[in-house]
Formats: C-alpha cells, structure tokens, sequence
C-alpha cells in the first residue's frame, strides 16, 4: 500500500482491524487465555469512559469529573465480591499482570522467598524471575512438578516450603489443567507463616462459575486474575482477598494491597474496560455457573474425541482436563510450529506450547500444543461440535490433508455459531463498528 493522504494511513489501519475481524468471523478461536466480551460490555468500551482520568478511590479522587464513574467502580467492585464471596475485591489493575504487580509490591520486599510453580511446567512469565517476580527483585523458589499427572508434586513441595519458609506461596497457572492442592498443602502453608496467593488468570470464570476449585474456602489469602479468559470480560485484571494469614491483621493486609495497586504500580486505572468489567460480572453472576460447566464438558469432549482420532492428549487416565484446557503432544506429528502454522491456515487459530519435558532450546519448536474450549462454548458449541472440531484437527495433523482444503470446511461450520452466549441481550459476536466513515 502507498498512502497518499494521512488519512489513507488511517483506513489503512482501520482496514486491517476489519480484515482481521472478518478472519475470527470464519475461524474457529481456540486460545486458552482468549475470549469474546458480550455486546453490552463492548459498548462500554467506546464510551467517554475511555477518555477520562480517576486515580485513587471513589469519593477521595485527585481528579473532578468522577461521580458517575464512583458509582459505577463501587457498583462493579460490590459485584465482584459477591460473585467470590469474598468481603474484598479491586476492580482496578489494567491486566493480570498488573494484579500480580500489585500484590507483590504490597505483599513482599526485595530479596523475600516465594514459592512459584515453574514456567516450564506451564507457569505464567509474571511469575518468573525474568519477570514480575524478578523486578520485585524476590527469590522464586520451584515446586516439584509431577509431569504423570501434570500438577505440583505435593510431598516434594511440601518438603520445600518447610525447607525455605517461602513468605509468600503462589498457586496458578498458564497450562493449567487440574485443580492446584491447596488443601493438601494448607497445613504445611500455615506452619511456616506463608502467605497464600492463587494467580486464577486462566481459570477465574471457572471458579466463579463454582466449577473448578474454591480457592478462599480452601485457604487463600489473595487471589489475582485476568479477567478476559474463562471469565468473558474485557482485557482488564481484579484482585479478590479474604486473608486468613497471621503475619499481620486483615485491615493491614487489604491496606497493604490498595497501597499496592494505587499508587504503587497504577495511575488511571481504565475507566471504560472496568466499567465493562461491571457487566461481566453481572452477566457471570446470571450464566456463570452454566456456562462454566459447559466449557468442562466440552473440553473433556475434545480430549476425548482427539485421543480417539490418534492424537496423543495429555492425562488420558485423569480424564484428560478439569479446566477449559487441554495439551497435546504432537511431536509425532512434526511438533508444535508447523502444526499450529497448518491450522492458522485453515482457520483454526491455537499455539504451540512447551511441554514439561521439552528442553529449553526447543521453544522454537515445542512438542506440545495448547488448546482452549471457553471461546467456542462461548458462542454455543456443544460436545457434538467438539468431535467435529477434533475431526478438523485430524484432518490437518495427522491426515496431512492441505489447509487450503479443509478450510471451507471450518469456515462452514463456523457459520452456524455467530451468536454470543451466556449473556445479556444475546448478538452477534463479530461484528465491525464503523462509526467514522
Ligand atoms: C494470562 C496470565 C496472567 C496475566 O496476563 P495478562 O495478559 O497480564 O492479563 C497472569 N498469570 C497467569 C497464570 C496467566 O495465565
């Protein structure tokens, strides 16, 4: 393209983001950390929300102009606590990111140990010492992993937390098929004065949906999240507390952790994706708990109609999954890259993962990929479509059939689900807004 005008720049871009919108209309979006908000949060999003400034807390800003905007953050924030059940909640971080930021800054001083599940046993970057954990300037100490069953090793993780008394002891996920013991590890947590922090970016909707494990009840003091994965929302983070810890009282722990957010790691706070996050959460608090349980059902379905079609999914004897997510091995296949390469091709949209046992220097090509069922459910497939989806994937992994090929099919099956599910007012899921012509 040559532009001629600026404003050929301009549609340049807006022509891309349409294309782009076209390409998920026909495809079939199956990242484990993606979802689609619902018409009404959009709406949020390009409201005069989006142009505003409000540090600090409602009713004590820097800043006039708030006293919708108050209304609407303390409205979000009741709503957030009552679908955890949970007497604190933050609707402010930007991102997941930003949440565990927060936490660490408010929770932990320079040189602290942590405990942390390992990144290349499916852990989030925030959590590594090349990232958040790193900045924060902690010690992150591994869980052993149990690569069998794909989750925390508990005696040998156990034997590490009496050993290096971590303050703060982190639980979650980027890979995250089974529910973190918690329970199991609770004791061991208590004695030597741990802090317990459960990182639920992936699996917040589940949870919420009172589908997967409940973190509070089994003895978290803090949770984190994304709120833009298994919970439909926008790309926008939450922090959730019932801090039972004995280092310090509850009113100095959620202190801890609003000083943590504002003013330590945030300014403005995103007024127009938190007002959306409002929606969301109501919308949850209506669907979450079918909606949940049908992405489940329909990940289990996967793996299993995967697994029967030749392909070596992870856990067959644990079921394959309780989250949204399941791995697969597909070295077999040619591994991760030119897999995920031959199904963006057709329209299938995943990515290539690391696998526990992969060494460090295959990240160009993994052995495993990735695969989420929450987008899918979201816009109402059911088991039968599952088998269908696995059937594409056979196609394109195994059969080595040309995507070029198999994608009039993905497309045409995709045609019959353009409708967003589980929230209010229904419509359609992938609809470009031009309001400037
Ligand atoms: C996705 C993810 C995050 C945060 O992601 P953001 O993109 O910053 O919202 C944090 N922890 C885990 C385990 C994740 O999977």
């Amino acid at each position: 393209m040559n532009p001629v005008t600026r404003k050929d720049d301009a549609d340049y871009i807006v022509e891309n983001v349409k294309e782009h919108t076209d390409y998920f209309r026909d495809s079939l979006a199956m990242i484990a950390s993606e979802n689609i908000i619902s018409p009404m949060a959009r709406e949020m999003m390009v409201s005069d929300f989006c142009d505003r400034y409000a540090e600090g807390l409602p009713g004590a800003r820097y800043y006039q102009g708030n006293e919708f905007v108050d209304k609407v953050e303390v409205h979000a924030t009741q709503l957030a606590k009552e679908l955890f059940q949970v007497p604190y909640a933050d609707t402010r971080p930007i991102s997941g990111t930003v949440a565990n930021l927060g936490v660490l800054f408010a929770l932990t001083k320079p040189t602290d140990v942590i405990t942390v599940p390992n990144v290349s046993d499916g852990a989030h970057i925030s959590t590594a010492r090349f990232g958040a954990v790193g900045v924060r300037g902690l010690e992150p100490v591994p869980y052993p992993f149990d690569v069998e069953n794909m989750n925390i090793d508990v005696d040998g993780a156990i034997k590490v937390i009496k050993e290096v008394k971590p303050k703060l002891a982190l639980f979650g996920m980027s890979v995250y098929l089974f529910p973190s013991p918690i329970t199991e590890m609770i004791d061991a947590l208590r004695e030597v004065d741990a802090m317990v922090w459960y990182d639920a970016a992936h699996v917040l909707g589940l949870i919420a949906g009172k589908h997967f494990q409940d973190p509070f009840r089994e003895g978290v003091d803090v949770m984190t999240g994304s709120t833009h994965k298994t919970l439909p929302g926008p790309q926008h983070g939450i922090i959730l507390a019932d801090p039972k810890t004995e280092r310090m009282s509850e009113e100095k722990f959620l202190r801890k952790l609003n000083y943590g957010v504002f003013p330590g790691v945030l300014s403005n706070h995103h007024l127009h994706t938190m007002a959306s996050l409002g929606i969301s959460l109501a919308e949850h608090l209506e669907y979450g708990e079918e909606y949940a349980g049908q992405i489940i059902r329909n990940a289990q379905a996967l793996g299993q109609a995967m697994h029967e079609r030749g392909f070596n999914v992870l856990c067959e004897h644990l079921g394959f999954t309780e989250s949204h997510t399941i791995a697969v091995d597909v070295k077999e296949h040619g591994g991760g890259t030119p897999l995920v390469e031959a199904l963006e091709s057709a329209n299938i949209v995943t990515n290539k993962n690391l696998l526990p046992w992969d060494p460090t220097d295959a990240a160009m090509n993994p052995s495993g990929i990735r695969l989420g069922a929450q987008e899918l459910t979201r816009i109402g497939m059911k088991e039968s479509e599952m088998d269908a989806v696995a059937e594409l994937f056979k196609r394109i992994c195994i059969d080595k059939e040309d995507p070029d090929s198999v994608r009039p099919d993905v497309v045409e099956l995709k045609s019959g689900f353009q409708d967003i599910h589980y929230c209010f007012g229904g419509g359609k899921a992938y609809k470009y807004h031009r309001i400037v012509e």
